[in-house]
């Protein structure tokens, strides 16, 4: 496995799309949505259109991260998804090409339309400081994500698995540097199961994968809801929060 840490990974957004829709299982309670209904309540500026997939053409003009000199992790459109049907290539393709620019920075891109993902970089170069990444919550949805995922050619692919749904059951990760899992947070949120998180763990350790929980989200490792409503990310009584250590830059 490439050299690990174990810091926090430390990110900034950036978003030239805004909104989304509802597609799988893990978009059920999006944080996104309740984050952008509440931007429009305050008035903030960009969440005119409440929920609605947008493009904010005025964020891919100014092109922000090109202005910012310290070398950054930026995950692209985490209030959206980059590959929408409502986003038209042109705009994605921008947003490419400000990434490719922006050498000195990594960005990371996750999404739960990979079938579109793959298509758009098929006759396309991936620049090898974008992370690409699909979410998988459970076997239906996030395993043909993740095939999606593994035929393109890209040097950095992760995933997500959160929220865990279920088991995934025997997973092949390769070419997968990265995964990133968690339980759901808020009101609503499913439980995750230990067994689960375990055999997610123990596969990555096997084959040689970093990975990162980032936390329970409401309910604890033994199914009770933390009282002070923070979570923890103890497995066992162990952190797991190892990412390579190339994804942030220097
Ligand atoms: S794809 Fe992501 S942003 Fe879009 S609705 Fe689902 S969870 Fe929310």
């Amino acid at each position: 496995m490439a050299e690990s840490t174990t810091r926090k990974l430390e990110v900034t957004s950036w978003n030239p799309f805004t909104g989304c829709t509802k597609i799988s299982p893990a978009c059920e309670h999006c944080y996104a949505e309740e984050l952008a209904l509440k931007l429009n309540r305050w008035g903030t500026a960009g969440y005119e259109n409440k929920f609605r997939f947008t493009t904010h053409q005025d964020r891919i003009d100014k092109a922000a991260p090109l202005k910012r000199k310290k070398p950054t992790l930026y995950f692209i459109n985490n209030m959206s998804d980059t590959f929408h049907e409502d986003a038209d290539d042109q705009s994605i393709n921008a947003i490419i090409d400000i990434v490719k620019e922006a050498h000195w920075h990594n960005f990371y891109t996750l999404t739960k339309r990979s079938d579109r993902m793959r298509e758009f970089f098929k006759n396309r170069i991936v620049p090898d400081n974008l992370w690409l990444g699909v979410t998988v919550e459970n076997k239906k949805y996030g395993l043909p994500r993740l095939t999606d995922l593994q035929r393109i050619k890209a040097l950095n692919k992760h995933i997500c698995c959160e929220p865990l749904l279920e088991d995934l059951g025997g997973i092949n990760l390769k070419g997968v540097r990265l995964v990133v899992g968690g339980g759901e947070s808020g009101k609503e949120a499913r439980k995750t199961d230990i067994g689960w998180v375990r055999s997610l763990q123990h596969q990555c350790e096997l084959q040689g994968v970093h990975f990162y929980w980032k936390s329970w989200g409401r309910f604890r490792q033994d199914g009770k809801i933390y009282k002070n409503g923070k979570s923890g990310c103890l497995i066992d009584g162990k952190e797991y929060l190892s990412f390579p250590s190339d994804i942030m830059p220097s």
